[in-house]
């Protein structure tokens, strides 16, 4: 389709894009955050810390899981800002982890 061009003052050109092609700001989807660590929370015997990979930043984030049972859920995650706030992130408990750490929510 024939681009739409638009001109600045200095007389550059710059291709616009027609309004019925932007798209409406749609809510942003909540991303994963796979769980690559886990220990025993020591300060709550019977429950855990997860250690996450944050898909808003480079850095990991931690936080308590129930173990086996525990889907890990929504949570805040701890890099968002009040200027650039972000919509958190699912937790990922890898399968594998249900049978391993037994959890108060299994019983
Ligand atoms: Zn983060």
């Amino acid at each position: 389709m024939t681009p739409i061009y638009g001109e600045l003052k200095n007389g550059k050109r710059l291709v616009l894009t027609p309004a019925s092609e932007i798209k409406p700001r749609a809510a942003k989807p909540i991303p994963n955050a796979p769980a690559i660590d886990v220990w025993k929370n020591r300060s709550h015997p019977g429950c855990y810390i997860v250690e996450v990979q944050c898909p808003h930043c480079p850095k990991t984030h931690t936080h308590g899981w129930l173990g086996s049972g525990d889907d890990g859920g929504h949570r805040v995650s701890h890099c968002g800002q009040d200027d650039k706030p972000n919509p958190g992130y699912y937790i990922e408990i890898p399968e594998s982890w249900h049978s391993k750490y037994p959890g108060k929510l299994s019983s």
